[in-house]
């Protein structure tokens, strides 16, 4: 519980703090100096530091970096130890010192595989460590311990029986081209470039399994522990020129040869640039990153060897670990003081973080409340119907959407001064007054309302529009909502086509009734003229002369042709008069009746006809008997000449309910382009044509197929034959 405060308190108080541009403060004072010793001469190998210096990440933090380079036979440890300098760049061996007890502080690992290699002449007689046994080998540091990689390769392969003869490097490769070294230890990103095409070989610790870190920047332990903050912000800003320096080496190359090594030739740094590439691994390790257990691995090689004891500790070595503990020693303190003197400051910056944050909370749900309010109002208004929102007890109008206005052609508080009883809808009762009773019983019931409403705008006009009625809850207090569609336009349409067909109906049933009427009338009469005509041809052909004969004759013909017009037009104007329901039928039933009474016709011309099963429909028999009569009569009018008529009769299901009927034939055919015209009335294809017609069969045909609710069409090939089809409904299953 205390602790669980204490914390509290400290989270508050970093946050407090960090809340103060603390860094700034620091940086804007004096910056520290802080030295910085090389490994050795300018080169790329130390680009990251040129690079944060170039671009200000060291005087971001407040430090002032002032580079040493190195020279032949120093020892970084030895320098940080006697603080000669602050920070130093060391290799592995930083461990050795440290084993040896001197105070130096690994901070981090540039180099996460080392670059030292061992030069040997490529004269076939060395190809392996074991090999330098007894040979002359150069390398860093006091008895090679500056190379420790190359001194943990050659325990690694066994060369301690024949030990070779160590000698302190003298940094020229011209001691092993010229023979005076049978080996020397150089640097991939070094001596390895610069050798590139003489006859040298690389022998690579890294191939038997020793693998260190290298260019490690150490500092000593008094800076790690007293200011560990300077040799945090020193990291950081490393780190950074680092990934900088590895992102743009050719802008870093160029400026190591503006300001530090201007004989340095620009394709060696870039050389340079991309041997390190390999070894830094910038892409996949963070530039810096070291851990305990690689260093214990190299300790374990250092003790395998001698070069160290094997129980060496690597406490006080890596500063990771001295800052932890210095951030757990300022933790303590701070609970310390935290708990005896800050008690009541804590609560103040509690308090007072709490009202602040209290504030900001405040601020930010009212931001977002408007902008909500703002979206909602804007798809509100950006909606095409009017939305209109009432006070269940009067019917007052609360509020409108923009579309509300235009309609009813009111201003927003002008319209929100009414109640919609002022707009025309009132509901049943009271023609001018709200009935709450009506709304309720049709807003309240939990579904919308849907009803057609005779508004009434501003100035006056009435206009229809159709509205929901709803119910809605409203911060729990429930009012009525009312959306409404202008549907003026809909409703002028549908009323001027309800005016049209009935305009349509009257005048075709007068037209019909004109028909009827006339044709019955002209029947008697015309039978008249017939039976006189008759009469006339009987007793006076061969006595009057020849031109009387044919006269007599063209006028029986032509009343007879006449007659049958106005039979069959009778017929046709029948079939649209009011009649009896459709009833089930057996569709074979009047197709015998219609053959029956063609049977003369079917005789006379030699037709045979067959006629599959054909089911029950729903028709009116008299009708069908009409129908088949006119399609089978048609198929023995125009038949093709010198060919017997062919007659076939079907039917097979359609659309799931229906039946297709089809009367087939193989005479003369109907061309494409009159499948639709025969259908018309009094449409003739074949006016001259040796048999009679009037043109009103196919029509009247037609006419009892719609009424029976189907669809009659021809298919056909000229000069082979036609089939007429129609459909018409099914009838139930007979008891
Ligand atoms: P019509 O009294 O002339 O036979 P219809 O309305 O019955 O009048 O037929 C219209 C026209 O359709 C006919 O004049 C004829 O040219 C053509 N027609 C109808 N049935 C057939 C058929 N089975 N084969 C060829 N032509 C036909």
């Amino acid at each position: 519980m205390r602790l669980g405060l204490v914390a509290c308190v400290v989270a508050i108080c970093m946050a407090v703090c960090s809340a103060f541009p603390a860094r700034a403060a620091d940086a804007a004072s004096a910056p520290t100096r802080v030295t910085l010793h090389l490994k050795w001469h300018h080169q790329f190998q130390f680009a990251g530091y040129y690079a944060a210096i170039a671009k200000g990440f060291y005087a971001a933090e407040g430090i002032d970096l002032v580079l040493r380079e190195g020279q032949p036979g120093e020892d970084s440890a030895t320098l940080l130890s006697n603080g000669e300098t602050d920070f130093a760049i060391g290799s592995a061996s930083l461990l050795i010192a440290h084993a040896r007890g001197l105070p130096v502080v690994a901070a981090a690992a540039v180099f996460q595989h080392s670059p030292l290699v061992l030069l040997v002449r490529r004269d076939g007689s060395i190809d392996h460590p074991q090999a330098l046994g007894g040979r002359r080998v150069m390398l860093g540091g006091e008895d090679g311990s500056g190379d420790p990689e190359v001194l943990a390769m050659l325990a690694s392969e066994g060369v301690t029986k024949h030990p070779v003869i160590l000698l302190r490097h003298s940094g020229n490769p011209a001691d092993l081209l010229e023979g005076r070294v049978d080996a020397m230890s150089g640097y991939l990103t070094n001596e390895a470039i610069r050798l590139r095409g003489a006859p040298v070989t690389l022998i690579r610790p890294h191939q038997y399994g020793i693998d260190f870190y290298a260019d490690v920047l150490a500092t000593n332990r008094r800076l790690a522990t007293d200011r560990p903050e300077l040799v945090r912000a020193m990291l950081r800003a490393t780190r950074r020129g680092w990934d900088y320096a590895m992102a743009h080496p050719e802008e870093i190359a160029d400026l190591i040869r503006a300001r530090y090594a201007p004989d340095m030739p620009r394709a060696f740094l870039l050389d340079q640039a991309a041997a390190m590439r390999e070894l830094i691994l910038p892409d996949l390790v963070e530039i810096g990153h070291m851990s305990r257990g690689r260093w214990r691995h190299i300790a374990e090689t250092f003790a395998s060897i001698g070069l160290i004891p094997p129980d060496t500790s690597l406490d006080g070595f890596l500063f990771s670990e001295i800052e932890e503990t210095a951030r757990a020693r300022t933790g303590r303190w701070i609970e310390l003081t935290g708990l005896i003197g800050l008690g009541g400051l804590v609560v103040a910056v509690l308090l007072g973080a709490f009202v602040a944050r209290l504030r900001a909370l405040v601020r930010q749900r009212t931001a977002e409340l408007a902008a909500s309010e703002e979206r909602f109002r804007s798809i509100f208004d950006s909606v095409n119907d009017a939305i209109v929102l009432l006070d269940p007890e009067n019917g007052a109008i609360l509020a409108v959407n923009r579309r509300t206005c235009e309609l009813f052609g009111y201003p927003r508080e002008e319209i929100t001064r009414l109640a919609i009883a002022d707009l025309g809808l009132t509901g049943a009762g009271e023609p001018q007054h709200y009935d709450p009773v009506w709304w309720r019983a049709k807003a309240g019931s939990g579904r919308p309302h849907l009803l057609e409403w005779r508004a009434r705008a501003k100035d006056g006009h009435i206009f229809w529009v159709e509205a929901s009625l709803r119910q809605a809850s409203i911060g729990g207090v429930p009012h009525f909502l009312v959306v409404a569609r202008d549907i003026s336009a809909r409703r002028e349409v549908e009323e001027r086509l309800r005016r049209t067909i009935e305009d349509l109906v009257a005048s075709n049933s007068d037209l019909e009734r004109f028909a009827y009427i006339s044709s019955h009338d002209l029947q008697t009469p015309l039978r008249n003229v017939v039976s006189y005509a008759q009469l006339l041809a009987r007793r006076y052909r061969g006595r009057l002369d020849a031109d009387a004969d044919e006269f007599i004759g063209f006028i029986v013909d032509n009343t007879r042709h006449m007659s049958e017009l106005i039979n069959d037009l009778l017929d046709y104007t029948r079939v649209g008069r009011p009649s009896l329901p459709l009833v089930p039928v057996e569709a074979g039933r009047p197709l015998a009746q219609a053959l029956a009474a063609l049977q003369p016709e079917i005789e006379a011309c030699g037709a045979t006809v067959t006629a599959g099963p054909l089911p029950r429909v729903m028709a009116d028999e008299a009708q069908m008997v009409s129908l088949f009569q006119n399609l089978i009569g048609n198929a023995l009018k125009y038949r093709a000449p010198g060919r017997p008529p062919e007659l076939a009769i079907a039917a097979e299901p359609h659309d799931g309910t229906r039946w297709c009927l089809s009367v087939r034939d193989n005479g003369i055919g109907i061309e494409k382009q009159y499948f639709t015209k025969i259908f018309e009335i009094f449409q003739r294809l074949h006016p001259d044509h040796r048999s009679t017609g009037t043109g009103i069969g196919l029509a009247l045909c037609q006419r009892i197929v719609h009424r029976f609710g189907g669809e009659i069409w021809v298919e056909s090939t000229p000069g082979a034959g036609s089939t007429f089809f129609f459909t018409v409904e099914s009838a139930p299953v007979a008891e």
